[in-house]
């Protein structure tokens, strides 16, 4: 099948020239890794991916630092199970909001995927910005553009070679020493890891040996895994075919207006620019305007060919945008014949509709999850108390016909404050609540535990369970009711 019926397709049936498709092009058909050597990238689009990948890498490393009322902009202790994000402190008891926030997300990236495909991964994923915009740079500095690299890397371990290769490792493992102290910050606090770091390492062996650790892994992937992350570990990545579909926008080669290729020497030329398209009798173009140049093939981080259709390798870095940019522009072409559009928009020749009824449906649930997600979160208590009867305890009876329970109150407060808060029983009637001990004020960020007694009358009792109520105020204002039971004899 010719290459512009194949891709117009809508269906894109596997042919026998969408063998591509079988292996990752970074493995050859030996099992052995195809190393990638992509040519530097420039351009527009490079430009602006470098300030995002500034911006975003400069909130990355500060990030730690950043304190919102004194609280961490985002702290994910895992070991601790306490979590921060955006100064908000999480509790173990807002698991509920953690889960919504995550169905949330997930619709959000499903959402986002359907209309956007992989832009994410070219421009936000740390992976990327890591390893083109940090790691690559330093190889192109050291090493030089890809055809020197090819050069260097078939050259034998003479001097240059030996300087070159432990120049650039050891800048990578400092980089790479660097991410990993990040991370760590981000999920133990930057105080406790300055501990660590500035304490001899038998003080805080597990510490020690997590950074070791996390640095190895850093270095491993950025130095020697590289794409094969984005291209077989990734698990978005791997979701990308049930994600897309032929309406999302993503790198697209234009078939329509590149084919029949021909290379430049076939074509009729002024001034070093292609003056005109000629036509076969029966109307049809000669040639498109891809003149099969290799430029988006040599830039390719990820080693594919865009030309062939959307493949799951691509990680929507927008460098062969660049490229053919940068050659249509020197033969007097107009740019575009790589870009952002749809599959459908270049098969119909189309402007690109967002709104497909996939779309419409993902965006409904979104609003609705995300609208719950605000919800909870506005209207979450600053103290959250959680009251449960004495495990293994019934309950005593007392001289004047009546009954005791014990029951123990945990008072989270969700603040960096310490909160001042009341505890009454509010239903039934007549009933009496004593602390062990007095009411003490809830320390910010803590949890304070008290023992507490109620007492009822015969009269207030429904039979061996009566249900109870209580309620938390603060400075006069009741902020949370909590229900419980309480054990009474049989009737
Ligand atoms: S860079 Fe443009 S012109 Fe060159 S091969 Fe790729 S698509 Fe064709
Ligand atoms: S095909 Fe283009 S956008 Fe996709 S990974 Fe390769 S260079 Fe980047």
């Amino acid at each position: 099948m010719a290459t512009k019926e194949r891709l117009s397709n809508k269906i894109n049936p596997i042919t026998l020239e969408e063998q591509f498709r079988d292996a990752p092009t970074t493995i050859s058909p030996d099992g052995k890794r195809n190393w990638i050597f992509p040519k530097k990238p420039s351009g527009f689009y490079y430009k602006i991916r470098s300030w995002v990948s500034w911006i975003l890498l400069g909130f990355l490393f500060a990030g730690p630092f950043i304190t919102i009322n004194g609280n961490p902009l985002l702290l994910l202790n895992i070991l601790e199970r306490k979590f921060v994000v955006f100064g908000v402190v999480f509790w173990p008891q807002d698991f509920y909001l953690m889960f919504l926030a995550m169905m949330t997300v997930i619709i959000f990236v499903v959402l986002f995927t359907a209309i956007w495909g992989r832009l994410f991964c070219g421009w936000i994923c740390p992976q990327t910005i890591f390893m083109e915009m940090l790691f690559r740079k330093i190889e192109y500095a050291i090493d030089g553009d890809y055809v020197a690299q090819k050069r260097l890397a078939k050259a034998p371990w003479n001097r240059e070679k030996i300087l070159k290769r432990v120049s650039k490792h050891s800048i990578f493992f400092a980089l790479s020493f660097l991410i990993a102290n990040t991370f760590l910050a981000y999920i133990i606090g930057k105080d406790e890891l300055w501990a660590i770091v500035t304490a001899p390492p038998t003080e805080h062996l597990t510490g020690f040996i997590a950074i070791t650790i996390f640095s190895l892994v850093f270095y491993g992937v950025f130095a020697r895994f590289r794409e094969q992350v984005c291209l077989v570990a990734c698990p978005y990545g791997r979701f990308q075919s049930v994600l897309v579909d032929n309406d999302s926008i993503a790198v697209t080669y234009d078939f329509e207006r590149g084919e029949p290729r021909g290379v430049i020497g076939k074509r009729t030329m002024e001034d070093g620019k292609v003056t005109d398209i000629p036509k076969k009798s029966n109307g049809v173009q000669e040639y498109g305007d891809c003149i099969e140049c290799a430029q988006c093939v040599r830039v390719c981080p990820t080693g594919i060919d865009i030309k062939n259709g959307i493949q799951l390798e691509c990680i929507n870095c927008t460098a062969c945008i660049d490229a053919c940019d940068d050659v249509m522009e020197k033969i007097g072409r107009p740019k575009g014949l790589i870009r952002y559009t749809s599959h459908n928009a270049v098969a119909e020749k189309r402007q690109q509709r967002f709104f497909t009824p996939r779309i419409i449906g993902y965006m409904a649930v979104f609003v609705v999850l995300f609208s719950a997600l605000t919800y909870f979160l506005v209207s979450r208590p600053e103290v959250e108390t959680v009251i449960l009867r004495e495990p293994g305890m019934l309950f005593n009876e007392l001289p004047g016909d009546r009954f005791s329970n014990f029951y123990n109150a945990k008072f989270f407060n969700k603040t960096f404050n310490d909160i001042d808060v009341e505890l009454r029983v509010t239903s039934p009637e007549g009933a009496e609540l004593q602390f062990l001990g007095d009411m003490e004020i809830v320390p910010g960020q803590d949890v304070l535990e008290k023992r507490i007694m109620v007492f009822l009358d015969r009269a207030s009792l429904a039979g061996s369970q009566t249900p109870i109520e209580f309620g938390v105020y603060r400075d006069g204002k009741r902020i949370q009711t909590v229900s419980t039971g309480f054990i009474g004899p049989p009737n």
